[in-house]
């Protein structure tokens, strides 16, 4: 199939913009330090960066290798950062669905965050080639069924025109719709043989803005309760481990599939959860903080077809 290039020309004013805002936040003690992205030592990629000097502001860039949803350095990372002050933290639609999440965990608090939204055209499904062009055939499958390019709620947006996209297909769907085509044990056999290939390393759970509990579950030993050695029994307990643990939580960014070294299609897992949750209960993670998901909350009219 020939690929059409995805129009990224507004890429220099973003990052101007956000330079120049980040300049201005961290002079006049709006906050304390910027997370945003920064060239990395191959050409073109790029990598997390956090600056606290006015000076560093020249370093930020945004491109479509900004793959990385950087709320995950305000989970994990948070408790061995001194709290400071206000961080200011550059944010793509994706990920922005990711912090309003963990606020409604009350894991962060929208006061202590100033939000750098990115109009955003796409990132490249795989940062490997990281000066591949950004075409429908290398950008991410999240992007193809994006439909908030523009996150909302910022502190501070660029102003630039998004540009037209080309026709892009959308993977997820069509492959959701090849999976419910199957029988109940072709579907079975299918995610068997992708959870046989998991090699338990882990990358997808560390990856993850959502999985911030201070010891996994499946790290515990006494008693152990799931199967650390990549065997198929124990691989399948960990994939629905997961899966459930975040189903109504996962914000979509998709950065589990992108990190997993096997290959295996974490976020159709995570997107086909997230389409239940929307059936059964009429939720769905947003840009919207609650402090209560569907699976932790009960209304008398909740659909109990699943237990019958
Ligand atoms: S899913 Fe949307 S907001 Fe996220 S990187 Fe893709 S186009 Fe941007
Ligand atoms: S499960 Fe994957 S897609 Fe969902 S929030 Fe975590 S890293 Fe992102
Ligand atoms: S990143 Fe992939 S291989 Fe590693 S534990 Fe997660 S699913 Fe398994």
């Amino acid at each position: 199939m020939q690929s059409d290039t995805v129009d990224t020309s507004c890429h220099a004013a973003i990052a101007e913009a956000v330079r120049t805002e980040a300049r201005r936040i961290l002079s006049d003690g709006t906050v304390t330090a910027v997370i945003g992205y920064a060239a990395s030592r191959r050409k073109g990629s790029t990598q997390p960066i956090v600056i606290t000097s006015v000076d560093d502001a020249d370093k930020l860039i945004f491109s479509a290798a900004c793959v990385n949803n950087l709320a995950v350095y305000l989970t994990k990372a948070k408790k061995d950062v001194p709290r400071s002050g206000r961080i200011g933290v550059v944010v793509k639609s994706c990920d922005l669905k990711a912090l309003v999440g963990l606020m409604g965990e009350a894991q962060l608090k929208r006061e202590d965050l100033y939000l750098i939204g990115i109009p955003c055209t796409g990132v490249l499904g795989s940062v490997l080639q990281p000066a591949a062009l950004l075409t429908t055939a290398s950008i991410a499958s999240k992007c193809c069924e994006c439909t908030d390019r523009l996150p909302p709620g910022c502190d501070f947006v660029p102003s630039v025109q998004l540009p037209q996209q080309p026709r892009l297909e959308q993977r997820y769907t069509d492959e959701i719709a090849r999976l419910e085509a199957m029988s109940p044990a072709e579907r079975w056999e299918y995610w068997k043989e992708q959870f046989s290939k998991c090699i338990k390393c882990y990358a997808c759970r560390q990856v993850c803005p959502f999985c911030f509990c201070e010891q996994c579950l499946c790290d515990r030993n006494r008693p152990q309760m799931v199967e650390q050695t990549p065997r198929p029994a124990g691989n399948t307990a960990w994939h629905l481990v997961r899966a459930m643990h975040l189903a109504g939580r996962c914000a979509g960014c998709a950065e589990c599939e992108r990190v997993c070294p096997m290959d295996i299609p974490l976020n159709l897992l995570n997107r086909k959860m997230a389409r239940e949750l929307k059936e059964l209960f009429n939720s769905e993670a947003g840009f919207e903080v609650r402090d209560k998901g569907p699976l932790n909350s009960y209304q008398d009219d909740d659909d109990q077809s699943f237990i019958r």
